[in-house]
């Protein structure tokens, strides 16, 4: 008998007839002789929905009541799937995040976990019965409802899988597996058999939905081993795990971003420390910044151009107001018509030419670069964000199809 863990996302349980397919396939596990824990998230878009309600009720809500309206989501769908699974006659129970006992900080909206206490799923399992826990969500120490940030219930399900020593954590969606670039944008994409921690890591953080990147960053410090697979089509799906059989390839997947900014600062002094000043505001801020370029001094002045994400923004450039007006730069830009697009292997590593091949892929479709950053196991670059779709096609045959 093993203990497996297995997530729905919201597609998965977005209708009637879905919740009915998932309960088949969390019973026919169960039939198998294992322990069930299942995790899952709000149906369809009702996050989204519940956000604009929230929004059109006020736009500048607390951030603890917006937890408190979003974790509704996941309510919903844990108790009609275990009203599904009564039907089809199991012992069934469903969790909200703290009966689970999911225990957060306390950063509402984006909450991190700081354990799971999984006494009571224990106990239910004990009773022989399916457990249902709603994914995405926990308690602070304050017992205040919490989230754990858009695409957090993949986490969720890492978490359970590591707190009770899990066997398996399947993470059930509406495509088959990780693919070397969006399916449904990349009619050619192709389907991974497996692929390593770090490279799923840096894929999720530059885009690629299909997991959320804490879930990989969990899955990878305590060793879980996750499958990405469809719950709509009985195919064997993607393994994600500390190495990758798929060396012969040079790249494992293109990626792209469109919840990226662009701000410039035009016209910074060009004397020492005021990147450090720039820099340590946001960050004092937790505003994270990706590519960073400057541009080569003139008349004593430079710019500093640097990505953030979208929702960061407006406040990243309401916290560099003073700093400009202070040091007696010119102006500070925003462009949020930007996208960042990213090619990531383990392969690149040890072969020269790779971002050369996706510039010239780029420049084969005449699409502009704006800003480039590097890693061992990343290119990234900033272009138009009208270009994006057409950037990742480009790039995903140049690597793919020659
Ligand atoms: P869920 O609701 O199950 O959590 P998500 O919508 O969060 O599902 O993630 C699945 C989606 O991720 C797919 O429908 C697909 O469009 C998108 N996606 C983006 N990049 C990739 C990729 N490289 N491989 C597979 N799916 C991807
Ligand atoms: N329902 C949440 C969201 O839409 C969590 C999740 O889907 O993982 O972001
Ligand atoms: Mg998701």
């Amino acid at each position: 008998m093993s203990l497996i863990v297995q997530k729905f996302g919201g597609s998965s349980v977005a209708d009637a007839e879905r919740v009915f397919n998932v309960a088949r396939i969390v019973t026919e596990t169960y039939d198998k002789g294992n322990d069930v824990v299942v995790v899952v998230s709000a149906q369809g878009d009702t996050t989204d929905e519940l956000i604009a309600k929230g929004q059109e009720i006020n736009p500048n809500a607390s951030k603890r009541e917006r937890d408190m309206l979003v974790a509704a989501g996941e309510q919903i769908s844990i108790s009609l799937l275990a009203m599904a699974i009564e039907k089809l006659g199991y012992p069934v129970v469903s969790l909200l995040g703290w009966q689970a006992g999911f225990q957060t900080s306390s950063a509402y909206t984006s909450a991190r976990i700081r354990r799971v206490q999984p006494n009571r799923i224990r106990k239910e399992l004990d009773k022989k019965r399916i457990v249902i826990v709603a994914g995405f969500q926990g308690l602070s120490k304050y017992d205040d409802i919490t989230t754990l940030g858009r695409g957090g219930s993949d986490t969720s399900a890492v978490a359970i899988a590591a707190a009770m020593h899990a066997d398996l954590c399947q993470i059930y969606t509406d495509v088959e597996g990780v693919y070397t670039a969006d399916p449904r944008k990349v009619k050619n994409a192709r389907k991974l058999k497996d692929i390593s921690y770090d490279e799923m890591l840096e894929l999720a953080t530059m885009g690629a939905q299909v997991l959320n990147n804490r879930s990989v960053e969990m899955a990878k410090k305590y060793n879980i081993e996750l499958e990405v697979l469809s719950s709509l089509v009985k195919a064997p799906g993607t393994i994600v795990k500390e190495k990758s059989r798929m060396e012969k390839m040079l790249i494992s997947g293109v990626a792209k971003d469109t919840e990226v900014a662009r701000l410039s600062v035009i016209g910074i002094p060009d004397e020492p420390g005021l990147a450090f000043k720039l820099f340590s505001k946001l960050s004092a801020k937790n505003i994270n910044v990706d590519i960073i370029l400057q541009s080569i001094g003139h008349d004593n002045k430079k710019d500093i151009s640097f990505t953030v994400s979208a929702d960061r923004a407006e406040e990243a450039k309401n916290v560099l107001a003073d700093y400009v007006e202070n040091i007696g730069a010119k102006e500070i830009v925003c462009n949020t018509e930007v996208a960042k697009i990213s090619i990531v292997g383990a392969g690149m590593e040890s072969h020269a030419g790779v971002a050369t091949k996706m510039f010239e892929a780029l420049y084969d479709a005449q699409i502009n670069i704006q800003m480039i950053a590097t890693s061992e196991i990343k290119v990234s670059v900033l272009i138009n964000k009208k270009d994006a779709d057409r950037a990742v096609t480009a790039i995903h045959d140049k690597f793919f199809e020659e």
